[in-house]
């Protein structure tokens, strides 16, 4: 039975190094939005410009884009078989909704929603010295979690890179945006009584196990 996950939480809050840890843990494959959204760098059409803008002024995809993008990833067959562990969707009530009706057209429904909260300062803290490899996505900030060498992956060697959303100018206008338009999702989801919140502020080892708790629970 494919098992659908929402990791909810605003910037910085470690859902994309969480969801890595639980791909392996779980099964259930990792469907980032900003990822996807991300890999049409490469793309040199309209739309993928305007996407690579708003990005970097760290706005909102327009819902619609963003809800045709899911729905295309959620048809491949390893998330027809094992669902998806959703990181950065949905991020509006519209998108919320959205998912809902999608996963309604399978018989299927979001299972739990976990709940990660940080504070602001916090989420300034860990996204501006976030850093990532461009080869194969793994993340790691140059304080709490350096790499063995400066700036290099220590899985393949690649030049680790900075998010052009993640200066701290941007980081707040990212934090804003989550407050206004994301934050509403967890009464959401509490409502309906699948939200399970965990604090996020503790070391990532901590919290993982939580998690898949969660999952299995
Ligand atoms: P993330 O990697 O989740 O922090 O997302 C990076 C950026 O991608 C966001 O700041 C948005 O510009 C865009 N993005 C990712 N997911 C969504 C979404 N669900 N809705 C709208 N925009 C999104």
């Amino acid at each position: 039975m494919p098992t659908y996950i929402i990791l909810l939480g605003p910037p910085g809050c470690g859902k994309g190094t969480q969801a890595k840890r639980l791909v392996d843990l779980t099964g259930i494959p990792q469907v980032s939005t900003g990822d996807l959204f991300r890999a049409m760098k490469t793309m040199d059409t309209p739309l993928a410009r305007e996407i690579q803008a708003m990005m970097a002024r760290g706005e909102l995809i327009p819902d619609a884009t963003t809800v045709s993008m899911l729905a295309d990833r959620l048809e491949e067959s390893d998330c027809r078989e094992n669902g998806a562990l959703l990181d950065g969707f949905p991020r509006t009530i519209p998108q919320a909704e959205a998912l809902d009706d999608l996963l309604a057209e399978s018989g299927q429904r979001v299972s739990k929603v976990l709940y990660l909260d940080i504070t602001e300062e916090e989420a300034v803290r860990r996204v501006s010295g976030r850093r990532s490899c461009p080869t194969c996505g793994r993340i790691y900030h140059v304080a709490f979690d350096p790499p063995k060498v400066a700036e290099r992956c220590d899985d393949d060697g690649a030049v680790l890179s900075q998010r052009a959303d993640d200066q701290p100018d941007v980081v707040s206008e990212r934090y804003q945006l989550y407050l206004e338009k994301t934050a509403p999702l967890a009464d959401f989801y509490r409502e309906r009584g699948i939200l399970v919140e965990i604090s996020a502020m503790r070391p990532v080892d901590e919290i993982t196990p939580e998690m898949v708790a969660a999952i299995q629970g």
